[in-house]
């Protein structure tokens, strides 16, 4: 049987990601839509155990959709991986009379909704937030678009300088367990090289194709890497291949948190709208403790325990276009 839900909560939780207010403000009206009353949750659980709680309304979320950040702050939270924090959260949404808890966030803050609804009488339902891409079961995760479009126009821009001195330029984007969004900015300008934790990084081959180029002199190269790359990032990259080619002039660029931040795509804007009023919907209809994911286009819901890494594959396709593209 449903259990019947008046009032919600919605937070924001773990890394931050362009969308996110355009997340909260679907939730928010589509909550008062349905005549519920909705609550905004400051910096995550740890807001939650801290009780940094507000009523909201549709004024409450106007002039939202096109900001980046969220305007219900984020944290990561030590005391919500143990049993005693979750247990606190859960009395102040008792005290509260808080019956549905909507989290926008990553793997990470799904898999601290698995825990909590499973120990308490609390349905959780779940928003893939994450500029990483990250997660098994949805094509979008809010964020993304935005995060690689910012990466592609810096990297455009670097180009233009890269070009017009004949250098190799190694730019470090986000991504330390997926390389989405190397491989995503990489295809799109151009890059010779990209350089992803899915794959082992093969330098050796890399310095050659440059080597091939010193003796061709037209030694100009993009190398795009994520950071999580086994090789161990821009820097180390930068490193060897000055080892190995010492006329080179190598540069490095480490894009870093302005992939984070930045007004949301209109892809972004779109996917969080659809993904808040389903995650509202979808609470009261009785599908909780799942995740709300979009997979070939149609809305996807995603026991929150099954909520991975979307790690190791990279299509055979893509791999292919790259080296194709690059030559
Ligand atoms: P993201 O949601 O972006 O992946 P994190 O992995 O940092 O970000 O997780 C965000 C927060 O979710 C953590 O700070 C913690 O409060 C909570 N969390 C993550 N994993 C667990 C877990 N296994 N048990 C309880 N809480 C967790």
């Amino acid at each position: 049987m449903n259990k019947e839900i008046k009032k919600i909560g919605v937070l924001t939780s773990g890394g931050d990601a362009p969308g996110m207010n355009a997340a909260i403000r679907a939730v928010v009206r589509t909550g008062i839509y349905f005549g519920l009353d909705v609550f905004g949750i400051r910096r995550g659980f740890q807001g939650l155990i801290e009780e940094d709680i507000f009523q909201m309304d549709s004024r409450s979320v106007a002039n939202i959709i096109q900001r980046g950040g969220t305007m219900l702050k984020t944290a990561r939270c030590k005391e919500f991986y143990e049993y005693e924090g979750r247990k606190k959260a859960y009395e102040v949404l008792k005290k509260k009379g808080i019956d549905g808890l909507v989290i926008i966030g990553g793997d990470g803050s799904f898999r601290g909704a698995v825990n909590f609804s499973q120990e308490f009488d609390i349905p959780c339902i779940g928003i893939a937030g994450t500029i990483d891409k990250d997660i098994q079961g949805t094509d979008f995760t809010i964020g993304f678009d935005t995060a690689v479009n910012t990466a592609v126009e810096a990297i455009d821009k670097i180009r233009d300088t890269m070009e017009a001195h004949d250098r190799i330029f190694i730019i470090e984007v986000m991504g330390r367990d997926a390389g989405y969004i190397a491989l995503h900015s990489g295809i799109a300008t151009g890059a010779e090289n990209i350089l992803i934790p899915e794959r082992k990084t093969d330098m050796n081959s890399i310095i050659l194709s440059l080597q091939e180029k010193e003796r061709r002199k037209k030694l100009v190269n993009l190398i795009v890497v994520a950071e999580g790359d086994d090789f161990g990032g821009a820097n180390e990259v930068s490193k060897f291949v000055k080892e190995n080619i010492p006329a080179a002039e190598v540069r490095v660029c480490i894009l870093g948190h302005i992939q984070r931040g930045g007004a949301p795509s209109c892809m972004d804007r779109l996917i969080a709208s659809r993904m808040g009023y389903q995650a509202v919907e979808s609470l009261l209809k009785g599908r909780y403790n799942v995740f709300v994911g979009i997979l070939n286009n149609k809305m996807n819901y995603i026991p929150l325990e099954n909520a991975v890494k979307n790690k190791g594959k990279v299509s055979e396709e893509w791999l292919k276009i790259i080296k194709i593209l690059a030559t």
